[in-house]
């Protein structure tokens, strides 16, 4: 595919991507955008310029401070929209050409959460993951439970503190119970961790009562996002019997504010790990189901430079995305528009892969080498953590941009 528009060839944003966001220029109301290179195309402007002629549609959906409106109308219209845009930008008669107003750069916009949440679920489908935190806090021999393998673990979690890359978030205050002591104490986690996780956007709303199998699933998934899920292991370690956690992850979540489309990462499916023992059949598949996605986690300590501190990839969940769709509606619970999904804790085998400082550190034994004398075993206030991800194959490459938060101490 060749574009007339100059981009960089490690740019995440290819002719090939073409993600969906909620941006804002100066003194502009919000409005629904796609990235192209280092530029933003506005799809209100194009719009008017007659391009989505052909679809019928209200444009009126370009112009609003979330995607919902625009998901709503389903694939047979989103998916067009991208085509016609991709169309667009290889045609160099293209009207776009002569507009060069519908082009800003990223720089000069502010990117918003680009969905209004309804519901958020949280996955734990990393085995990987989920070994770790069995074998630190129960039982090496037993590290999984023995649901582990049979179902794709999740809880509900807190759909309102999800905000966008660029926004700060707070250290929390909690129940902590400390050493040995039988009551608890009130005051600030010790231990704020990142969570490299991917979250995705459902697409297309069911009703109560209906279920979605594994097949369907698919046409189900609008995209996908950065997902960082900020916990707190002190407050997660008390509160968590028996129901889960709550407030240990509660006050805050981050996302990245590009949506990247089920259909721009067609390319990059792949088989997943084995699963053994079989599961039932509501959780069987066909096909290639996981994706090969490239994650990195950084961290950014104040008047410092950005540090490496995991590399993973998405390839290596045990669950994959139709499974979790397939499990969630199982019981005739209804999915909409907006819902947001996120996959658990990404980990691979080895020790540098993993998507925790919680694994990373080893519950903090190992404290992890940033450089200049610095150390860390979990987040400290002013430090910035950073997600980017990526899928690569031969010159076609498709990115997420990044996640970047900044912990600021307690409020
Ligand atoms: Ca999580």
């Amino acid at each position: 595919m060749n574009t007339w528009i100059k981009i960089d060839k490690n740019s995440d944003f290819s002719i090939y991507n073409l993600p969906f966001g909620v941006f804002s220029a100066k003194l502009k109301t919000k409005r629904v955008g796609i990235a192209i290179g280092n530029m933003v195309l506005d799809l209100e402007a194009i719009g008017a310029l007659g391009v989505f002629d052909e679809l019928n549609f209200n444009k009126k959906v370009f112009v609003s401070d979330s995607l919902n409106d625009f998901i709503s109308l389903g694939k047979q219209i989103t998916v067009k929209v991208r085509e016609i845009v991709q169309n667009e930008l290889c045609d160099k008669s293209s009207i776009l050409t002569s507009n060069p107003y519908v082009f800003l750069k990223q720089s000069d916009v502010n990117m918003h959460l680009p969905i209004r949440i309804g519901d958020y679920t949280d996955f734990y489908s990393s085995i990987e993951h989920a070994t770790n935190i069995g074998t630190m806090f129960r039982d090496p021999k037993n590290a999984l439970l023995p649901n582990w393998k049979h179902l794709p673990v999740g809880y509900h979690g807190r759909a309102s503190s999800i905000v966008v890359s660029g926004e700060n978030i707070y250290r929390p205050k909690g129940q902590v119970l400390l050493n040995d002591n039988t009551k608890p104490e009130f005051q600030k986690s010790s231990r704020v961790d990142f969570e490299l996780e991917m979250g995705f956007v459902i697409g297309k709303n069911t009703n109560l009562g209906d279920t979605v199998s594994t097949k369907e699933a698919e046409d189900f998934i609008f995209g996908k996002v950065l997902f960082n899920d900020w916990s707190a292991r002190d407050i997660q370690k008390w509160e968590y019997v028996p129901l889960g956690p709550f407030l240990a992850k509660s006050f805050a979540s981050s996302i990245s504010p590009w949506i990247v489309t089920l259909e721009a990462l067609e390319p990059f499916k792949t088989i997943g790990p084995i699963q053994d023992p079989k599961v039932l059949p509501y959780l069987g598949f066909e096909g290639a189901k996981n994706y090969d996605i490239n994650l990195e986690v950084f961290i950014q300590p104040e008047k410092q430079n950005e540090k490496t501190v995991s590399l993973s990839n998405f390839k290596f969940m045990y669950w994959n995305m139709c499974q979790q769709i397939a499990h969630h509606t199982s019981n005739g619970c209804n999915i909409n528009v907006g819902d947001m999904m996120a996959s658990g804790t990404i980990s691979g085998k080895d020790t540098n892969s993993y998507g925790s400082m919680l694994e990373l550190s080893w519950a903090g034994s190992k404290p992890l080498d940033l450089g200049n004398g610095i150390t860390r075993k979990f987040i400290e206030d002013n430090d910035t953590v950073i997600m980017r991800g990526y899928c690569e194959k031969g010159d076609v490459r498709v990115g997420f941009g990044e996640v970047k938060t900044k912990l600021l101490k307690t409020r």
